[in-house]
């Protein structure tokens, strides 16, 4: 059988693509080099409780908004279960050594009225920040269906001002900017190298509603794959691309997977990280300018991540997540700054998904990948004793600080797992195990839907934006290049 579409990689985007594409009549292969679709949000289970890897929550699910429209769309907003987080305080900002908390709440008046009544002579800079936020929110053609597509290219913004620049343009205290850089978790790029207007695009979506699902990642994936089967596109999971083949006119005509078996189709859509599109494809395909372009590409900051087992029956986060601060630290998500003082972001927020009295809890802390940069030639579950003892004394810096920051886990969590950048890497199958895979910072461009080859797309959270509201835009923008975006745009009002 030859498809009309081969996509490779079952992630978010790829899963959406092929959704997309299928109810519009096309044939499918979805082709996955991991055992199971959507490996980098599905999560895992250690001592029968459920941990979340690549989703904790996102923003715009609420009724009515743009990632709920985008799932009626597909079909799977009745095979989720949206969980609120906490509308007075979905994110707690902790500054242990100056004895503070801000809680971030949802909604707009609401955060302006926190802001203004923590920081009282700031608030005309807090007035004109969250005004300019929403402003660059609403210009994108896809946040906003209202607006056309015209303004396309901010989609793809590489321009300033950084995040920083209009921080330190509207505001005095360092407090309160820190507060407003601490969603650059959220991106995984630096409030000096972020533009502002891509900030706004990702965090614009959680100032109005911020949710988790029932069953986290996995009852998204497992939302995905009845759909899937519902519109039947085929899917080839452990089964990892090794090339595409063109034909003679020079365009896509197969997808050559590892054991030598060819998946015939007309048209091919990439979903992985653009710079392993390069060992696909025949060299001298592309421009040497574009390969120039693929190959300099920058990541976005990768981690250490704890996985622990609160054994206390009390849950502190329930339905928010926590961000510890140092108070005065330079570069906080780089490898400049020392791992006792970067930021964390512990996350419990999945005791929906057990039926234990145990709840999970995620301990994120900032890395770069050449942090373990001496193991890099070595696989997940063959890691020499060296690494097995790095990793487990920065375990336990991240159970101590997590301990100092939020006494209520003091000596009821259990370490049950670890993760540093490398662990990203391989479960991932991305080439640093960066959180958000490219980084979207000023002066980069990154690849846009189409290539020059006809037939040949890329699509994913290098596109436009990282995070699952990211990564399903850039499904519909990939699918607005093959099928009009007119065309799409239009089904999609059909649905608000
Ligand atoms: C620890 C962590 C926490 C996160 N938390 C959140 C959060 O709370 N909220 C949020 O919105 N986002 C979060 N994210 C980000 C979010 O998970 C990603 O932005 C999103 O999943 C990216 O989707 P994608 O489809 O672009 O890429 P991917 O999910 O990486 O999809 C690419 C797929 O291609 C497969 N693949 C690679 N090479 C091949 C090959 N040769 N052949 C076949 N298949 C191949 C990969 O296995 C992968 O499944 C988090 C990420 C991480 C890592």
């Amino acid at each position: 059988m030859k498809y009309d579409f081969a996509i490779i990689g079952a992630g978010i985007s790829g899963m959406t693509t092929a959704v997309i594409l299928a109810q519009h009549g096309h044939s499918v292969a979805l082709i996955e080099a991991a055992g199971r679709m959507g490996p980098v949000l599905r999560g895992f289970h250690r001592r029968g409780v459920y941990f979340d890897t690549g989703f904790h929550y996102t923003g715009g699910l609420d009724d009515g908004e743009i990632l709920d429209i985008f799932f009626r769309y597909l079909g799977i907003n009745d095979k989720i279960q949206k969980i609120p987080f906490d509308p007075d305080g979905f994110d707690l900002f902790r500054f242990p050594s100056l004895k503070e908390d801000f809680l971030f709440p949802c909604g707009y008046n609401r955060i302006q009225e926190r802001f203004c009544s923590v920081f009282p002579k700031e608030q005309k800079g807090i007035r004109d920040f969250f005004h300019a936020v929403r402003e660059s929110f609403q210009s994108r053609p896809y946040l906003n269906l209202d607006q056309d597509m015209s303004s396309f290219q901010k989609l793809r913004t590489v321009y300033g001002p950084s995040l920083k620049a209009v921080l330190d343009s509207l505001f005095k205290d360092r407090h309160l900017k820190r507060i407003l850089s601490g969603h650059c978790y959220l991106h995984g790029v630096s409030p000096e190298e972020v533009p502002f207007s891509q900030h706004a695009a990702v965090v614009g979506s959680y100032y109005t509603s911020v949710h988790g699902l029932r069953g986290g990642g996995a009852g998204l994936v497992h939302a995905f794959e009845e759909r899937l089967s519902e519109i039947g596109v085929d899917v080839f999971c452990g089964q990892r691309a090794s090339a595409i083949d063109f034909s003679g006119t020079g365009h896509p005509e197969a997808v050559r997977l590892q054991d030598g078996t060819r998946i015939l189709s007309r048209a091919c859509i990439s979903s992985i990280h653009p710079r392993f599109l390069l060992n696909l494809v025949p060299s001298g395909l592309f421009r040497p300018a574009y390969i120039r372009r693929l190959e300099a590409l920058d990541e976005s900051f990768s981690s250490f991540i704890l996985y622990g087992v609160n054994r206390s029956g009390r849950n502190p986060l329930k339905k928010r997540n926590l961000f510890v601060f140092s108070a005065d630290t330079k570069d906080p998500f780089t490898n400049n700054c020392p791992l006792e003082k970067r930021p964390l972001f512990i996350s419990s927020a999945t005791p929906e998904n057990g039926r234990s009295e145990s709840q999970g809890v995620a301990v994120i802390c900032p890395s770069m990948a050449n942090q373990t940069a001496p193991w890099k030639d070595t696989r997940a579950g063959h890691r020499p004793e060296g690494y097995q003892r790095v990793k487990g004394r920065i375990m336990g810096i991240l159970k101590h600080r997590m301990e100092e920051s939020c006494p209520e886990f003091k000596d009821a969590v259990e370490v049950v797992e670890g993760a540093t950048p490398l662990t990203l890497r391989d479960f991932s199958n991305s080439p640093a195990g960066s959180l958000y895979g490219v980084k979207h910072r000023i002066g980069q461009y990154n690849p846009g839907p189409a290539t020059r080859i006809k037939g040949l797309y890329l699509v994913g959270q290098a596109v436009v934006a990282p995070g699952v509201l990211g990564a399903v835009i850039s499904a519909f923008l990939t699918c607005g290049s093959i099928l009009d975006h007119d065309r799409i745009r239009k089904e999609l009002n059909a649905c608000r």
